[in-house]
């Protein structure tokens, strides 16, 4: 079984490889975004070892769980990634209303739009390829992605984790040794901003906006129906 494992893993590791080389032959400019989460560590790794100069863009709310962030540097230190943090420019104190609420608990698609979607789209002119760790098994709105796709404006999306599967995931933080997120010791499985993260009810992102229709930040809404 551990041996089919990791059959499939190699298949997905030198098609990576191959894109990424391909990418570069074309003077495509490559970004890769995380949010720090330990499904998305192999990805990290796999392109950290084929070129660990490719940008890594962690989306900085202001609402991390403080164990995202310590995680997000020991990868950092340890995979000697180059990441840019970067933050929105809406000051946080705007991201309340008037009546006292933040706009996570009473209109977290615009808190998302601004903190996540604006601040990602600015930064998506300045390359060619983005590099996305979404996995068609994380819930029934991803399962139709492919690996490549593209996004409104024309920046070609590459999902090298699409047929990754959370047996992929564990062998390969195994044998690699990677740690883990913090907080999965307590059961979360998916773990965005504090705010709007919950322990999982059935599928992995089901703690990821708990009680409302919200199941996306909206980084993915152009490629998921
Ligand atoms: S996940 Fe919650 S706190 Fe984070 S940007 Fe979206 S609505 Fe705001």
């Amino acid at each position: 079984m551990i041996k089919e494992i990791w059959e499939k893993i190699e298949v997905e590791v030198s098609f990576v490889e191959s894109y990424i080389n391909q990418c570069k032959k074309e003077n495509k400019r490559l970004f890769m975004s995380s949010s720090f989460q330990t499904h998305s560590i192999p990805m990290l790794h796999i392109i950290s070892n084929i070129d660990n100069t490719i940008p890594v863009i962690f989306l900085d709310t202001g609402f991390h769980f403080p164990e995202t962030i310590v995680y997000r540097n020991i990868i950092q230190k340890e995979l000697e990634l180059n990441i840019l943090t970067v933050k929105s420019d809406v000051a946080k104190i705007d991201l309340m209303r008037d009546d006292g609420k933040f706009l996570f608990s009473c209109d977290p698609d615009l808190c998302c739009r601004i903190n996540k979607v604006n601040t990602l789209e600015k930064i998506r002119r300045d390359y060619d390829v983005w590099i996305t760790g979404v996995r068609a098994d994380q819930n029934n709105k991803r399962k139709d992605l492919k690996y490549i796709g593209s996004t409104s404006d024309g920046t070609e999306r590459f999902h090298p984790m699409i047929n990754w599967t959370d047996k992929m995931v564990n062998a390969y933080i195994h044998k690699t040794k990677l740690p883990s997120h913090p907080l999965e010791r307590y059961g979360y499985t998916s773990i965005g901003c504090a705010p709007c993260t919950t322990k999982p009810t059935h599928d992995q992102r089901s703690g990821r906006w708990a009680g409302s229709q919200k199941t996306e930040c909206g980084l993915h809404s152009n490629v998921i129906s």
